[in-house]
Formats: C-alpha cells, structure tokens, sequence
C-alpha cells in the first residue's frame, strides 16, 4: 500500500536580513508546518529566514525539501540537513520543482527574489496552470505598499479582482495556514482583494 505523502507548503522568504523578528517569525512558521503534519518545500538555502524556517520545521517533525541551484550551493549554504536536497541547473528549474512539489503556497516578507518567486507562482494560478492556493503571512506590513499599488493599478483596470482574490493577505499565522489547509471547511475572507 502506498502511503500518501503529507500535504506539502512551498514557503517564499528572504535569504537576507538577520533581523531577529523575522527570524523569529520563519521559525514559527517551520513549527506550524510540523504540527500540521505538512512537510516544507524551500529554496534549499540555510541563511537567514530560509534557515531558521528550514530548521524549525524539522525540529517540529516535517519533512523538508530543499531546491537550490547549484550557483547558490555555495552563497545561500545549502541546507544538508534537508529530507531531500535538490540541487537544479538553473533558477528556472528550481522555480519549477519548487512549485510542481507544492499543494499551497505561502509568502512571507523578503526582498527580489521572494517578489520574483510570489509573483510567477500568482501569476501562474491566475493564467490557469495551477489551481494551487496562496497567502501572504504580513504581521509587520512588509506588504502595505505593494498592495496599495495593486489596489490603485485595479481601480484603472490593470489588475482583476479575480487575481487579487486569488491572495489571501493576512497579520495572523493561523488564518494564513487555514486559508491554505485543504481540511480547512471555513477559508476565513481575508482575500487581498477586499
Ligand atoms: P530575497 O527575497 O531577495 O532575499 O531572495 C529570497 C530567495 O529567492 C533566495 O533564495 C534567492 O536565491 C531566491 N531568488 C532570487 N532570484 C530568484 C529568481 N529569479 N527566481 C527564483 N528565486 C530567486
């Protein structure tokens, strides 16, 4: 009998700021992962908030996946405590695996390349080549600005509210996992959207 797999969270995060707070804040959600039962799809990097979450799901239990690019084995020191290590080609590639391994995707506060990886997998789900859900986890506002931006380019009709509904922006942990959990009945109404 094949045992299905966990349900698995792809988590976009930066791999830049040492700043505490949000350390802390990757680390609760790699122990969120882990007390759901779910395992954790990541960029396979050990610094920063990557690392802490990275780590903090397996000290929760989770099994963690991690897909670095080999140009970034070195720079974002890859994480070889991971479950499974993938290491890629290409950026693309890891976009790719990171994505086709994940049932959700979560997103907390970074810099370009959580922008990047947000932004192909929303835009993705909106074109249709996923139907997989999506949050933003922003206790602090990291996110103000961008979604002001994407309110006003709404209003001139650049952006649908169908994508924006697609996001679910929420300050609180629990909603943005709800909102995700598949087991979920109740999807709290916190689209980006409203
Ligand atoms: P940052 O948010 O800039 O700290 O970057 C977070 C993660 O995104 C790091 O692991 C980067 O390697 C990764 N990243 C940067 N650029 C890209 C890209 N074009 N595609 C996918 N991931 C990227």
């Amino acid at each position: 009998m094949v045992t299905p797999r966990p349900f698995a969270l792809c988590v976009y995060c930066s791999a830049g700021t040492s700043d505490p707070a949000y350390l802390d804040l990757a680390a609760r959600v790699g122990a969120e992962v882990g007390r759901r039962g779910w395992q954790l799809v990541s960029g396979g990097g050990n610094v920063s908030m990557m690392g802490a979450l990275a780590t903090a799901a397996r000290a929760g239990g989770a099994h963690t996946v991690g897909v670095i690019p080999k140009h970034l084995v070195h720079r974002e020191v890859a994480d070889v405590d991971s479950d499974e290590l993938i290491v890629t080609d290409t950026m693309r590639q890891r976009k790719q695996v990171m994505e086709d391994r994940a049932d959700a995707f979560l997103t907390l506060p970074g810099g370009i390349g959580t922008l990047e990886e947000f932004f192909e997998a929303w835009t993705g789900g909106h074109l249709g080549q996923h139907a997989k859900p999506m949050a933003i986890l922003d206790p602090v506002g990291h996110y103000t600005g961008l979604f002001t931006w994407l309110a006003g380019l709404r209003e001139h009709g650049f952006v649908p509210q169908a994508a924006l509904d697609r996001i679910t922006l929420t300050a609180d942990l629990t909603a943005a996992f709800d909102a995700l959990d598949p087991g979920f009945a109740n999807r709290p109404e916190t689209g980006a959207g409203r």
